[in-house]
């Protein structure tokens, strides 16, 4: 029996204004080529590069949002190797000193360690026509802040790395280091996989003996992620059981054929001849500097789990939509604090709040985070911007709660107010969709649905129960679902025993 084992490289292109060593825009969406130019990332001679301190900036946040430790130095590295899309002959980099070290992620219980995060340069675009015999470079990506995170040997199945790449991404995102977004390319994964034999030794002792690794590249999606990996787990399987070994290379993966293909056997560090970047300096951070650092990072995504959890007791389910859409669990969060307001002035005696509160966050989770999702396809949310205000949505939540619309009615005043982000009280009285709760508006209801309905009233009275609820339809249906149901059921009891 065989253990997979993979170690994950990923590059990340960071969001800021300018280019890693130019004051060139960083636009990786720019359609037009070679316009984001200039002499020092096109690596004209004689031109010297600066070092974007946003970029390292981003690069040390990520790393203390991953638990790593940010050495005291840190230096960057020439890679010298030579290709069309790297003018230079050799790419900024980092060797021996990179900005971050050693640290983990959690994957539900899963503890994920994290080997380096470091910063270097991306490269131009080679473009291919079709049936042309000549390539074309677009210099708009060269130079653009690429951070490089690398993983140790940690992950054990091509589902645990999705999850992690999915973890990670969220976590960049709130951060705002990156869109990681892996179809624009922003987020690119490379998959090393080996496979083991399954041992009864301890795990530190297994470790020692890893199988030959092969590097997999061109993985720009997360399916191309999970299939490349579970194609390689099967395709070294069958080398190891026909007692050969596997190669140790570098195999692309062919997104339309659904395999990996061979492309060179690995080249070793010092094919590249790594060397301390002379034109920049060595990068020295205080305490201080790390602290203030540390003080940008917002609340990650695992700790708002916890705190979901705990303070709103939510499902985990729920939860999730709220941490993926970081910007509806905001919103969910803003209606609430208009809401926890709102009790608190009505209400006098804290106890009673606490628990008011709570039916208050039921009915919001429950209206944001399933109906509204529901809801999804035949309205229009942006993502990020929501048609209604915080307090036009409390306002709808109050109305539920105080039972002046029912959950039927609700759903087609959700839908009014996300498609014209008008108020849930204004939308209800230009639609007449309150509910009817007076009782002599119901009453005359009521004796127009029995004159017309003498046979279930006589079932009512040879005791047939049904025939009641029969009858309480009948009333929904002439008032389009607008009558109170509890005052319906009372009023229509009370006449039913006169009738007798
Ligand atoms: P290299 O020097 O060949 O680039 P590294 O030690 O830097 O190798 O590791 C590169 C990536 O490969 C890391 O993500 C690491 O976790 C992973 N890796 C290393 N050895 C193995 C292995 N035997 N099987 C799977 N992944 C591995
Ligand atoms: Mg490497
Ligand atoms: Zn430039």
């Amino acid at each position: 029996m065989y253990q997979s084992v993979i170690g994950l490289e990923i590059h990340i292109e960071l969001n800021t204004k300018s280019k890693m060593f130019c004051s060139c825009r960083n636009d990786s969406l720019e359609r037009h080529p070679n316009i984001n130019i200039c002499p020092i990332c096109l690596g004209h001679p004689g031109t010297l590069p600066v070092i974007n301190k946003e970029a390292v900036r981003k690069v040390i946040k990520t790393g203390l949002a991953l638990n790593c430790q940010i050495p005291e130095y840190s230096q960057f590295n020439r890679k010298n190797y030579f290709y069309p899309d790297l003018p230079k002959g050799y790419q900024i980099s980092q060797y021996d000193l990179p900005l971050c070290k050693g640290g983990f992620l959690m994957v539900g219980e899963k503890k994920i360690r994290i080997k380096r995060v470091h910063l270097e340069e991306d490269t131009a675009k080679l473009i291919h026509p079709p049936g042309r015999n000549f390539s074309l470079v677009d210099f708009n990506r060269a130079g653009i802040p690429l951070m490089e995170l690398v993983t140790e040997p940690d992950i054990s199945s091509a589902q645990e790395a999705k999850k992690f790449t999915q973890e990670l991404r969220l976590i960049l995102r709130y951060l705002d280091v990156s869109e990681a977004d892996m179809e624009k390319g922003q987020l690119r994964i490379e998959a090393n996989v080996s496979l083991q034999r399954k041992s009864r030794k301890s795990k530190v002792e297994s470790r020692n003996k890893l199988g030959t690794k092969v590097e997999i590249k061109n993985l720009n999606s997360l399916r191309a992620v999970e299939k490349a990996i579970e194609y390689e787990i099967k395709r070294q399987k069958e080398i190891l059981k026909e007692g050969k070994k596997v190669i140790q290379e570098t195999r692309g993966w062919d997104d339309v054929k659904e395999i990996t293909v061979s492309q060179r056997e690995k080249e070793q560090a010092q094919d590249y001849r790594y060397f301390p970047e002379p034109d920049l300096p060595a990068l020295q951070f205080s305490p201080k500097e790390i602290e203030e650092i540390k003080a940008g990072i917002p609340e990650l995504p695992y700790q708002k789990r916890e705190r979901f959890k705990k303070e709103y007791g939510l499902e985990e389910k729920e939860i999730e939509v709220f941490i993926k859409w970081k910007e509806l669990g905001e919103y969910f969060e803003k209606v609430l604090s208009e809401l926890r307001n709102w009790i608190k002035e009505s209400e006098q005696k804290p106890e009673v709040s606490e628990k008011e509160f709570k039916k208050l966050v039921n009915f919001s989770k429950n209206y944001l985070a399933v109906e509204l999702l529901g809801l999804l396809g035949e309205i229009k949310v942006d993502d990020k911007k929501f048609p209604i205000t915080p307090e036009n949505f409390a306002e709808f939540i109050k109305l539920l709660y105080k039972g002046e619309i029912s959950s039927k009615i609700a759903k087609a005043v959700l839908k009014e107010m996300f498609n014209r982000g008008a108020d849930p009280s204004h939308i209800i009285a230009q639609k007449g969709l309150s509910l009817i709760s007076d009782e002599k508006t119901i009453e005359k209801t009521i004796k127009k649905i029995i004159k017309k309905n003498q046979k279930a009233v006589e079932d009512f009275q040879k005791g047939k129960a049904k025939a009641l609820q029969f009858l309480i339809g009948q009333v929904m249906r002439e008032t389009r679902g607008r009558a109170h149901p509890e005052i319906t059921r009372e009023v229509l009891t009370k006449i039913l025993a006169q009738l007798k």
